[in-house]
């Protein structure tokens, strides 16, 4: 596995024989078997795969955890290896964003609500370094995880008007024993924080069950998972949507279709997400 620090040396690599087909795994590092999942997904399906490793701070905002987000790169690095990864990128912050930077990528309306609204600078961000990656490595393939649902339909909608060449692949959630989603940032809960945090996986699970059941009032629907996660006492809700889909716009009656059943809830100062998407 080789790692490269510099744009010139990854695009060098990937001109050096232009007919493999490349499998691109953005990720921000602090590896766990999520991120490994689409490395492993993504050597099954190309010749070559490449993993990124960079914290963008510019999908951050003011007083996020930029400074604090966790890293290890010799245990992400090892694990890649095992995975079955051939390139790491692992740029500077001065590489991506470098002296005289002005360039934006953004995407509307469908980034504006869920995690656009709680955090309305991020998808831009996230729109601008995927576009930014996909120049530089040039896939034939990119690999999403499903645990950032709205990610996923944002930057499907950037392939497609910004004409990438390259195929988006979303691979399903990962999640520990008790259902938690793994995240990178399960690192900062606090043992009693993560005792409680498997609640948005049961809430979401239990709402399921109940649409499953014919319950057809998408607010009944979000009620029931409001109520479910404040039994833990730690959790704070951000956000609890149950929405169409393709467009996350917010339901009244639940219909036959595809649903996205999403919830952003604080652990202190931990913002966890989990979704669960269901067609009916
Ligand atoms: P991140 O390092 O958090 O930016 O995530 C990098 C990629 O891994 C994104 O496409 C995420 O959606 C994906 N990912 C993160 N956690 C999981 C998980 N638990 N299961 C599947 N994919 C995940």
């Amino acid at each position: 596995m080789k790692v490269f620090n510099t744009i010139a040396e990854i695009q060098a690599a990937r001109w050096e024989n232009p007919r493999l087909s490349w499998g691109l795994v953005p990720t921000m590092g602090y590896l766990h078997q999520g991120h490994l999942s689409l490395v492993e997904k993504a050597s099954l399906d190309n010749e070559r795969v490449i993993a990124t490793i960079f914290v963008n701070p510019t999908q951050f905002a003011e007083g996020e955890d930029l400074s604090s987000y966790p890293r290890n790169l010799e245990r992400d690095l090892s694990l890649l290896e095992k995975a079955g990864c051939d390139f790491v990128f692992v740029p500077q912050d001065r590489e991506m964003y470098p002296a005289g930077f002005q360039t934006a990528v953004s995407v509307n309306v469908i980034t504006k609500n869920l995690e656009g609204a709680s955090r309305p600078t991020h998808f831009g961000g996230v729109a601008t370094v995927v576009s930014k990656l996909f120049n530089i490595t040039q896939p034939t393939r990119a690999y999403f995880g499903q645990k950032d649902a709205q990610q996923t339909i944002v930057l499907k909608q950037l392939v497609q008007d910004l004409n990438f060449n390259l195929e988006l692949i979303v691979c399903p959630t990962v999640r520990e024993a008790d259902g938690l989603a793994m995240s990178s940032r399960n690192a900062y809960l606090s043992e009693a924080e993560r005792t409680q945090a498997p609640i948005l996986n049961q809430a979401l699970n239990a709402a399921k069950s109940k649409i499953l059941a014919g319950e057809s009032d998408a607010e009944q629907i979000r009620q029931l998972i409001k109520q479910t996660i404040e039994t833990q006492p730690l959790a704070k809700i951000d956000y609890v949507s149950v929405a169409n889909g393709h467009s996350l716009e917010e339901l009244t009656q639940i219909e036959k279709g595809d649903l996205l059943l999403s919830t952003a809830v604080f652990f202190g100062k931990t913002r966890l997400i989990d979704n669960l998407p269901i067609s009916l």
